[in-house]
């Protein structure tokens, strides 16, 4: 249920309401809006509790209450119409422009992170990639860096001006990749540990959350409804790929969450090519349909030497093919509205002072 207010209902109104949803034991969240406020109903409703709409519909400043048939409250658009915007430093996600977030499957030495990071900065991409702590297959596979990698990750968006992501896999890391990094991912094996989503909505960052490739759309919404629940409004919606009999490609693109999810959720949704198609050769193609069906960004793997790559080399792009799909993308973005964001660091060759 989702009371919405008359536009400029007076705070003591909005008070009484509050007061009123408490004593009939629901948790209020306020959705400030930018001309109404909205206030959302969270706990079980049953059927008995939804004959609260007249009650709530007859107190001062209440235009008019409406059930919410989706799970998902505080994802939902139907608590908030208007598409959420997080600003990530100068970057913001979900705006006019797109995010482009770009960097290596894994940090894996000083001259790798900071030559891709350079790289994809003078490309255009807007925010720095890069996992210190690995969720791998294999336990013999390389796991990552751990802080050694988080220091670098960070060193390398410092030179580079570009805030950064990395993946969290366990709580007790949480508080040292707050201390490093500027976006918090939770990579798609772990959408559905609850445990790690309350806690990762109990940091003050901005969260990547790519959707589980067993998962269901509404299963991501859900996952997000954990971190918002704890406080943390800002988290982004990844779609990376779901398992299908298809295996041309290591997974397959779900390219309808993009829709449905702008339709039902007012969170960005950014679409992740590289894990998606798991071969360099589609990331391109996979990347401007995400834009065209109008996702809010992208997640590419790029590596200055994919070839050596400790992990995902063969679905990373080198620095000039990722260089080829952003100037692939500006047309593709213009014709649906969108921006890229211009690069601020000269490329290679070129003269910063012309
Ligand atoms: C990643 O982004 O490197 C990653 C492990 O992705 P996913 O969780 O989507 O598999
Ligand atoms: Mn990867």
């Amino acid at each position: 249920m989702v009371i919405i207010m008359q536009a400029g209902a007076p705070e003591s109104e909005v008070d009484a309401v509050l007061a009123a949803v408490e004593k009939a034991g629901f948790r209020p969240w306020v959705n400030p809006g930018v001309e109404r406020k909205v206030i959302a109903l969270l706990g079980a409703m049953d059927a008995e509790k939804a004959e609260l709409v007249d009650h709530f519909s007859a107190l001062p400043g209440v235009e008019r209450v409406t059930l919410i048939s989706e799970p998902y409250k505080l994802a939902s658009r139907r608590t908030r119409a208007e598409s959420t915007v997080i600003q990530v430093g100068p970057v913001s996600i979900g705006g006019n422009e797109l995010a482009i977030v770009a960097g290596p499957c894994s940090i894996e030495n000083r001259e790798q992170m900071f030559e891709a990071a350079r790289a994809v900065k003078e490309s255009g991409a807007n925010l720095l990639r890069g996992g210190a702590f690995k969720p791998r297959t294999s336990p013999y596979s390389f796991q990552g860096l751990g802080v050694s990698g988080l220091q670098l990750l960070a060193e390398a968006g410092k030179a580079t001006e570009l805030p950064t992501v990395t993946e969290v896999l366990h709580p007790d890391d949480l508080e040292v990749i707050a201390e490093y990094a500027d976006v918090i991912q939770v990579g798609a094996r772990n959408m559905q540990n609850f445990r790690l989503l309350q806690d990762v909505g109990q940091v003050g960052k901005p969260v990547i959350l790519k959707r589980n490739p067993g998962c269901r759309i509404q299963d991501l919404l859900m996952a997000s409804e954990y971190i918002m629940l704890e406080g943390n409004p800002n988290v982004v919606l990844c779609e990376r790929g779901i398992t299908s009999f298809e295996n041309a490609t290591r997974y397959t693109l779900d390219l309808n969450a993009v829709p449905v999810i702008k339709r039902f959720s007012h969170l960005p949704v950014i679409v992740d090519p590289s894990h998606a198609a798991g071969d360099w050769r589609y990331v391109t193609a996979i990347a401007l349909g995400a834009i065209a069906a109008g996702a809010d960004g992208i997640m590419v793997e790029v590596h200055p030497n994919p070839a050596s790559a400790l992990s995902d080399g063969p679905q990373s792009l080198r620095p000039e093919k990722f260089q080829e799909l952003m100037d692939a993308l500006a047309p593709v973005a213009a014709a649906v509205g969108r921006r890229v964001a211009q690069p601020t660091l000269p490329r290679v060759g070129e003269d910063a002072g012309e």
